[in-house]
This record gives structure tokens, C-alpha cells and sequence, in this order.
């Protein structure tokens, strides 16, 4: 069976970087291997930054150009010297193709001139990558992505297509590994049917591997990280911060959605349907054992875990004739949260009034206020903070609401939130 492992930016910032991901390769030397890359550090910003300057035919084009350029041409010569034909040839033909493509005028189609520039990242990378583990003997081959995620016709946040794209891992990567021991490929990037490169969303290479596992009916899919695994919470704002050691698929979904920055929030899925376990592993202590998602994993289930959510808006709505808050209003309400693409954290109905909790979206929000200003009343406070705890007692609940006042509480068996300022 075939594992999959996901590198992302931090893992390979560097050539001392690189040669780390070869480590822990070698450690799995008698694995087949199917190898996702992010492109390298912070190339996606600086790529958005170039394809910023393209369309506005600002000069800074081909400084920033440059910058990215030295920067990837930097690790490649600390990796490889240059009797390496085929590395910096391959290199070279790419940055001279996006070179090209900056010299030229860019369309009105901003979404697909995003989709062309930014997907050098990936690129990059993994040719850099490919070439080095080739040059130290590991038994490798280099496939782009685009040829087996097929997603639909939009170059940014495309859906995948969940029948070709499985069905094109099958028939033409699996067989790949008959001959190779490891494959390179990127994260983030895809293709349409009307072969157009699309991309899955930023940060959106765990979600790659998840889909190359469950094409691949893998064994099991690892992400390299810079920490040691799963914490319960988010060491910016929490001091005393613990690695979980095993969690539910379930449970990681809950944390990822209420705003825990840990994994792409919809990696998950495509792993939870084939019951391909998931590990959190570090790559700087690559031996440690890290964090293992799976189904139902009750292990740990005492560990309360923390997901601060902060820059939240509560709304109250209520009707201007004190009259019950009644069906017909809440089918209002919902539909005008999908008109101007507002998502609820949560939610809460009384007799006379209808709460809701939602990330600041500026301008779209206020849209949403005023236009249900001409039915209804309504009130809002800015500035609060979504707290959630999963595995929470009342211990835990009194430390954080110390000093706090809470406007709105949910919580069943097993998750508390708060909605505190
Ligand atoms: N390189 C892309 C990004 O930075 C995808 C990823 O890293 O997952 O958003
Ligand atoms: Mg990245």
C-alpha cells in the first residue's frame, strides 16, 4: 500500500529544508511513497504580489520577478552543482514561461490570470525537489498535478470532481509506482476538463493529499509540520498548550471549522470516507509520534481543546411589532444570509428575538444589517470573541469567562461556546 506525505512552505523554506524532507524519506525507504509539495516558504504571497503588479502594469513586475527567481535558484545551486543539466534546464524553461507571461498584457479575466501565475509555486518546488532526491538515488518520478485532480471550470477555489479525479489516480499514477518508489507532485494545483489550471484555495495542499489518498486507496496520509502534532489550542493565545495524541476525524472537522488553523478544513472528508488515518507529524523531530486522526479515537476525550475566534459581531433581530420571531421571519433571515455570502458561528432563537454571531465581513455585513433594517429591529455589538471548548467542564469555563460577560452560551455533551466580550 502506498502512503501519502504532504510537505507544506516551512518544510522546504530552504536548501538545509530540503535535505531534511530527504531524511525523513530515507526513513521510509521501504514504503512507496506519493509526495505533496507546497511551493517553497512565502512563494504563494509573493506570487500574489507579482500577479497584483502584472495586472496593474506596475514595473515592480520584474523586480519581484527577480526576487522569486534568485530566491528558488538560490536552493537549487546549494543542492545541486551546475553539471546538473536537467535540474536547472527544467528550472530555467519555467521561470523563462512566467517571464513570458508577465511581459505580455494581462486579460480581464483576473480569477484565470491568478490561476496561471500563482501555480509556479508548486512548480518550483517540486521540480527543485524531484531533482535534488534524484541526485541522492532515490527512485523517483515528478507528475503534475493537473493530470489527475480534476476539478471544475474556475481557477480559484475550484470543487473537485470526485469521479474523474479518482478514477485518473487509478489508472494513470498507480501504475507510476510499479516503476518508481516515490512520486512528486503539488498540492493546491488542479486542471478542468477544458484543460484550464485551476487552484483548490490558499492553503489548500492538505486537501491535495487527502484527495491523492483516497485516489490511491492509501495506507495512510502524513502532514510534516512545524509543530509536534494537534495542540489544544492556539499557543498565540493559550500558554499551557498540549499535543493530542489521537482524535476523531469528527472532532478534528469541529476544530477546524470553529477556527483552529491546524489543517485544511476540508481534508478531513475525503480520508474520513475510506478511513485512511491521518497523522500530524513533525518534521523537525520527524521520530516523535505526533498526532493521529481516525475514527472514533476515544483516547483522549478528557483533553479539552480551545478555539478562540476572535473580531465576532452579534446581531439581535427582533420584529418591529414585538410579535413572535416566526418562521416565515427566520426563511427571510437565512435566505438574505446566503444573498450576501455571510456564514453564522452560531445561532440562537428566543420568542422575541433572533441572535447571530458571524466573522466581521465589513461591507457585506453592513449590507445584510441595512437591508434587514426594512423589516425588522436591529441591534448589534462588535468586538466579541467566540470561544470553543471541546471536553470542557466547568473548571474550564470559569477561567475564561473570569472578568468576561457572556451574551450568548450553546452546548451539548460533548462542545461548549461562548460568545464572550
Ligand atoms: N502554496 C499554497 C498556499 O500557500 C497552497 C498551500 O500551501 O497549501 O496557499
Ligand atoms: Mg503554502
Amino acid at each position: 500500500m502506498i502512503k501519502v506525505f504532504k510537505f507544506g512552505g516551512a518544510s522546504v523554506k530552504s536548501a538545509e529544508a530540503v535535505v531534511n524532507v530527504a531524511n525523513i524519506l530515507e526513513k521510509y525507504s521501504s514504503n512507496k511513497i506519493m509526495v505533496v509539495i507546497s511551493a517553497m516558504a512565502k512563494t504563494t504571497n509573493a506570487l500574489e504580489r507579482l500577479l497584483n503588479a502584472y495586472i496593474n502594469d506596475s514595473f515592480d513586475k520584474f523586480s519581484i520577478f527577480e526576487d522569486i527567481k534568485e530566491f528558488h535558484f538560490t536552493i537549487l545551486k546549494d543542492l545541486l552543482d551546475e553539471t546538473n543539466k536537467a535540474a536547472f534546464t527544467d528550472l530555467t524553461q519555467n521561470f523563462d514561461a512566467l517571464e513570458l507571461k508577465i511581459k505580455g498584457v494581462p486579460t480581464n479575466n483576473n480569477a484565470s490570470e491568478y490561476a496561471q501565475i500563482v501555480s509556479y509555486g508548486e512548480i518550483f518546488s517540486t521540480l527543485i525537489i524531484y531533482h535534488y532526491l534524484k541526485s541522492v538515488n532515490f527512485s523517483c518520478a515528478w507528475k503534475n498535478a493537473g493530470d489527475f485532480i480534476i476539478t471544475e471550470n474556475k481557477p480559484q477555489e475550484a470543487s473537485v470532481d470526485w469521479t474523474n479525479s479518482p478514477a485518473e489516480i487509478k489508472n494513470n499514477l498507480l501504475p507510476v509506482f510499479e516503476e518508481f518508489d516515490i512520486v512528486i507532485s503539488q498540492g493546491f494545483i488542479a486542471r478542468s476538463k477544458e484543460n484550464n489550471i485551476t487552484t483548490l484555495g490558499r492553503e489548500g495542499s492538505d486537501y491535495s493529499a487527502a484527495i491523492f489518498a483516497f485516489g490511491l486507496d492509501a495506507e495512510d496520509l502524513t502532514i510534516w509540520k512545524d509543530v509536534p502534532g494537534l495542540l489544544n489550542a492556539d499557543p498565540k493565545y493559550f500558554e499551557n498548550t498540549e499535543k493530542l495524541d489521537s482524535i476523531s476525524y469528527r472532532e478534528t472537522i469541529e476544530l477546524a471549522y470553529y477556527g483552529a488553523s491546524i489543517i485544511h478544513p476540508k481534508t478531513i472528508q475525503p480520508l474520513q470516507n475510506k478511513k485512511i488515518p491521518l497523522y500530524i507529524k513533525s518534521f523537525i523531530n520527524p521520530d516523535a509520534k505526533g498526532t493521529a486522526i481516525q475514527s472514533n479515537t476515544y483516547s483522549q476525550l478528557q483533553t479539552p481543546s480551545y478555539i478562540f475566534k476572535k473580531e465576532q459581531v452579534l446581531i439581535s433581530i427582533s420584529a418591529r411589532d414585538f410579535s413572535f420571531i416566526a418562521e416565515q421571519h427566520l426563511s427571510s433571515i437565512f435566505n438574505k444570509l446566503s444573498v450576501y455570502g455571510l456564514h453564522v458561528n452560531m445561532m440562537q432563537n428566543s420568542a422575541i428575538s433572533f441572535s447571530l454571531c458571524m466573522d466581521n465581513k465589513g461591507e457585506a455585513m453592513l449590507g445584510f444589517i441595512k437591508d434587514l433594517q426594512q423589516d425588522f429591529k436591529v441591534r448589534y455589538n462588535e468586538q466579541m470573541e467566540l470561544i470553543t471548548i471541546q471536553h470542557y467542564n466547568q473548571d474550564v469555563i470559569n477561567d475564561l469567562i473570569a472578568n468576561r460577560e457572556v451574551y450568548l452560551e450553546q452546548k451539548n455533551r460533548t462542545t461548549i461556546q461562548l460568545l464572550v466580550r
